[in-house]
C-alpha cells in the first residue's frame, strides 16, 4: 500500500511540475543468457547518470518525469535482476536495480530511427566473467558426438530489434525464432547432426557475435532465418541468399542488404568489423571459392524443398553482401521464409503448422545437400 501512495506522489508531482522537465517515455527490458538489457526512451537532452555500488545499479535522471502509463513497465524481475525500485529525490528520478549476480555495466545511447521515435538510453547489466565460466561448467548439455555435424541456426533479429513488422503487427523476430526452434528440433532427431541456436529467446545478439559463435562451436553449416518485407502487400514467397562480396545489383537485394546490415543500429553497438582479426581472416580464406559453391548448392536444395510447401519468390539463390553470412569456411545461407509484409503470408508465418512445414523443408534441404556431397 505504501508503494502505491509514494507512486501517486511521484506521479502527482510529475504532473504538477511537468512543464520544463525532461520526459522518460517508456521502459523495456530484454533477458539474455549472459546479460539483461534495460532500454529507456528519453528526450535527446535528458541528463542521466549511472552508478554502481555493491549489488545495485542506480540510473538517475535530472529534472525528469515519467509518463504514468509507462510505470508498470519499470518493475520487473528476470534471472539476474532481483528488484527494481523507483525513487524521487527532489527533482531527480532514480531507478534502483538490485542485481543478484556479479556483474559489469555498459551503457550507450541511440538516436531515433524508423522503428523507434525516441532517443534511447541502453544499459546492459552483464554477468561478470566468473559467472559465465560457472555457467559453462554447470551446463548439462550432452557433448556432441564425435562425427556429428554441428549446424548453427540463427534466428534473425531479437530483443530491441524487432525486424520487419507485419500489417497485423506480427514481429519478424518472433516468427524467426519459432521457425528456428522447430528446425533445431527436427535436426536434432537425426543422430548425424547437432543443431545449436545463436539465440534461444527474445534478446539481441550482435551480427559479429553470431559469427563468433559459429567459430567457437566449430560448426559445419550456418543457416540464418528471416522473413522478407517490402512496401507492396502482394509480394510473396521464399528466397535464399548466399554471400557475395560485391553485393547484389538488384534494387530489392540492395535494400535488403542495407536493412540486414544496419540492424545493429536498432539492437545495439556493433564491433567495428575492420578491427576484428577473426573477420579479417575471412577475407584471406583460401577455401572460400569452394564454400561459395557449396553455399549455392545448399541454397538450391532449400529452395526446391520450400517450393513443395509454398510459393517461391526467387527460383535461384540470390547473392547479397550480408555480414551474418561471412562465416569463413562453411556453407552459409540466409533464408527469407516468406513475406511478412503480405497479410496472407503473415498468417502463414505465425501459424504453428505452417512454421513446422517451413522448418521441415529447410531440414530436408540440409539432408539432401549432405547426401549429394558424399
Ligand atoms: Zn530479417
Amino acid at each position: 500500500m505504501r508503494n502505491w501512495i509514494s507512486l501517486f506522489i511521484i506521479l502527482y508531482s510529475a504532473v504538477a511540475f511537468g512543464e520544463d522537465k525532461t520526459t522518460l517515455y517508456d521502459f523495456r527490458y530484454w533477458s539474455a543468457p549472459d546479460h539483461t538489457r534495460i532500454v529507456i526512451d528519453k528526450e535527446e537532452d535528458t541528463l542521466f547518470n549511472i552508478q554502481t555500488s555493491d549489488n545495485y545499479v542506480i540510473i538517475s535522471f535530472d529534472d525528469a518525469e515519467v509518463l504514468s502509463e509507462t510505470f508498470s513497465n519499470i518493475f520487473f524481475k528476470d534471472n539476474r535482476i532481483e528488484k527494481v525500485r523507483i525513487k524521487r529525490e527532489k527533482s531527480t528520478i532514480k531507478l534502483i536495480v538490485q542485481v543478484g549476480k556479479k556483474f559489469n555495466v555498459k551503457h550507450f545511447t541511440l538516436n531515433p530511427n524508423s522503428k523507434y521515435k525516441h532517443h534511447r538510453l541502453v544499459v546492459d547489466i552483464i554477468d561478470s566473467e566468473t559467472e559465465i565460466t560457472k555457467k559453462i561448467i554447470e551446463s548439462d548439455e550432452p557433448p556432441s558426438l564425435r562425427n556429428q555435424k554441428i549446424i548453427l541456426i540463427d534466428a534473425g533479429h531479437g530483443g530491441e530489434d524487432p525486424g520487419a513488422v507485419g500489417r497485423n503487427k506480427s514481429l519478424e523476430k518472433n516468427v524467426n525464432l519459432a521457425i528456428a526452434k522447430k528446425l533445431v528440433g527436427l535436426i536434432n532427431k537425426n543422430k548425424d547432426f547437432n543443431a545449436v541456436l545463436s539465440r534461444s529467446g527474445d534478446y539481441y545478439v550482435p551480427l559479429t557475435k553470431r559469427l563468433t559463435i559459429a567459430q567457437e562451436q566449430n560448426v559445419s553449416m550456418f543457416i540464418s532465418i528471416h522473413a522478407d518485407s517490402v512496401e507492396s502487400i502482394s509480394a510473396k514467397g521464399a528466397s535464399v541468399y548466399t554471400l557475395s562480396e560485391k553485393g547484389n545489383n538488384s534494387k530489392l537485394a540492395r535494400q535488403l542488404e542495407e536493412s540486414q546490415n544496419v540492424v545493429d543500429q536498432f539492437g545495439g553497438v556493433e564491433t567495428v568489423i575492420d578491427n576484428d582479426q577473426f573477420l579479417k581472416n575471412i577475407l584471406t580464406d583460401y577455401s572460400r571459392k569452394d564454400k561459395e559453391k557449396q553455399s549455392f548448392q545448399l541454397a538450391q536444395e532449400i529452395i526446391s524443398e520450400l517450393g513443395k510447401v509454398g510459393p517461391i519468390h526467387k527460383k535461384l539463390p540470390q547473392k547479397a553482401n550480408f555480414v551474418v553470412l561471412k562465416s569463413p569456411s562453411i556453407p552459409s545461407v540466409l533464408v527469407e521464409t516468406a513475406f511478412i509484409s503480405n497479410p496472407t503470408q503473415e498468417k502463414r508465418l505465425t501459424n504453428k503448422n505452417q512454421q513446422q512445414k517451413i522448418a521441415q523443408s529447410i531440414y530436408k534441404g540440409i539432408v539432401s545437400f549432405y547426401q549429394k556431397l558424399d
